[in-house]
């Protein structure tokens, strides 16, 4: 298994976030009605929706799953992999800083030895650090696919009400009861002070996070390797305010190297992360600092923190601008209503404009990202988004409704007739129309199964008399129906009787 980077896993949420949406979409386009002002239409709309709902929320069940599991497996190799280039990429640097004229104060049997320790400990760091963030992912990802079946049910509901205060066609009307959710997507993460994100957004920052930590960790075993602690936090050119404070000082890394206090005169960057330092979110970062080999930092003058922050609040227009822009893109293509439509394409394009402009003024600093408003790829396992459309789409058409051929004999949808430990289920799949044989006494019987569109077993078909001709005095050979019928979620009864001459043709294969 080729492992996913945090981008790939939060290219991957975004489509997925976006075929739940537009499926839904599709949805409430395929069952249009005509005549908006009919009550009696209105509940049958509904009745129909509700159905297209449940099929929704197993098809996503089922189609999902693997691509979570997917998501979730490539989480340790994630984390691993930081690790393991955290520990090169210090040693490459420190081996660097001794042709320079470093001289590393490795005393290396007491290093040596103390290290081991460190290195458990940081193992079960890591360890307990994957299974959160799987964890995490795991109740995320149940959160996703939950909101998105809570905003189709409540959309079913409220397009009436949009109707009856005058939203004038059946399109807007739907368009207005899911303007907020197109507007706001998926939001199924809340953060401790109530603010809402998305998957996409939630799993890269995660994982960037998580992945930080570790390559943190193995550039401080190298480091503590050899046996040098002292970290100098780097400049950048649009450092997050809170991270300023920090920039270009010289901290002793009492959290990944295993530095003391007594190492040197500088503070510990224990009491800097405690004070703000590498926040959620944070794309600051440290590198060794060589006592005399690294150039001393210089103190900043106030023009340079004033240039920083000018920087950094132009890159958070930027990002707010196409922020803005993806949303009015996911009302452009999510809207069902022709005027909608056009309205939120000007709004998308305006935007985009107003971000292309600010681009252009601030060259020197900004930077236009291609994928800021592209449309979401799923390309997992090499499979691509439309490959999986229509695997969803085959779903849903296979068990919406029963199928005929052309001599009028119904589809089998399930086939289990070389299963011989096959158990027929009490509850299938929508429509399901399946097939099993039963062997008495050297004869073989094909028999058929037909479930309801709420997945139930309500008739069986069996083209023969069990070889018990006594007991079943039907038909030409036996062949006979039965009949169940189901309360509070259990079946409450059975009857056998004649097939009557509809069942006779669409089974006539079998009889
Ligand atoms: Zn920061
Ligand atoms: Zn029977």
């Amino acid at each position: 298994m080729i492992p996913l980077d945090e981008y790939d896993i939060e290219e991957a949420f975004a489509a997925i976030e976006e075929e739940l949406i537009k499926s839904m979409m599709r949805n409430m386009s395929r069952h249009r009605i005509e005549e908006v002002t009919e009550d009696m239409e209105w509940s049958m709309w509904q009745a129909e929706q509700l159905k297209a709902l449940e099929k929704y929320k197993r098809t996503n069940q089922k189609v999902f799953k693997k691509h979570f599991t997917y998501i979730n497996n490539s989480i340790d190799t994630l984390i691993n992999q930081a690790r393991q280039q955290g520990s090169m990429d210090q040693e490459i640097e420190i081996l660097e800083a001794i042709k320079n004229g470093f001289r590393s104060s490795r005393t290396l049997t007491k290093g040596v030895r103390t290290s081991a320790e460190f290195f458990r400990l940081n193992d079960r760091k890591l360890e307990a650090l994957i299974k959160a963030t799987k964890q995490d992912f795991q109740r995320a990802e149940i959160a996703m696919l939950r909101m998105a079946n809570d905003q189709y049910r409540k959309i079913i509901f409220i397009a009436h009400a949009y109707m009856n205060a005058g939203a004038g066609t059946y399109e807007k009307a739907i368009d207005m009861a899911s303007k907020d959710f197109l507007t706001a997507g998926i939001n199924c993460i809340e953060y401790k002070n109530g603010a809402r994100v998305a998957m996409a957004y939630y799993a890269r920052m995660a994982l960037k996070t998580a992945g930080k930590r570790a390559y943190l960790t193995g550039e401080g075993e190298k480091r503590r390797e050899w046996g040098i602690t002292t970290v100098i936090v780097n400049k950048r050119g649009a450092a997050c305010p809170r991270c300023l404070p920090f920039v270009g000082k010289v901290f002793i890394d009492d959290v990944w190297s295993g530095g003391k206090a007594s190492d040197g005169d500088y503070p510990l960057l224990s009491s800097a992360i405690a004070n703000g330092l590498y926040h959620p979110n944070c794309k600051d970062s440290h590198t060794t600092y060589f006592e005399g080999i690294t150039t001393p930092p210089k103190k900043m003058s106030q023009t340079d923190i004033d240039r920083i922050a000018e920087n950094y609040r132009l890159e958070q227009q930027q990002k707010y601008n196409e922020r803005m822009v993806r949303r009015y893109k996911m009302l452009e293509e999510g809207s069902l209503d022709n005027d909608n439509q056009k309205y939120y394409k000007d709004k998308r394009v305006e935007w985009q404009t107003r971000n292309d402009i600010l681009i252009s003024e601030n060259d020197n600093i900004l930077r236009k990202d291609s994928n800021a408003y592209s449309t979401k790829n799923l390309n997992l396992t090499g499979k691509t988004l439309e490959k999986l459309q229509k695997e969803n789409q085959d779903y849903i058409d296979k068990y919406s409704k029963y199928r005929y051929n052309d001599s009028g004999n119904i589809i089998v949808t399930d086939d289990h007739k070389n299963d011989k430990e096959y158990k027929i289920p009490k509850e299938l799949k929508p429509y399901a129309v399946l097939e099993t044989t039963e062997t008495k006494k050297g004869i073989t019987y094909i028999n058929r199964t037909i479930y309801d569109e709420n997945s139930r077993m309500v008739k069986q078909i069996h083209s023969g008399n069990h070889a018990q001709p006594k007991n079943h005095p039907y038909g030409e050979t036996g062949e006979h129906a039965h009949v169940y019928d189901w309360e509070d979620g259990k079946i409450k009864g059975k009857s056998t009787r004649e097939m009557t001459e509809i069942e006779r043709k669409e089974n006539g294969d079998i009889l």
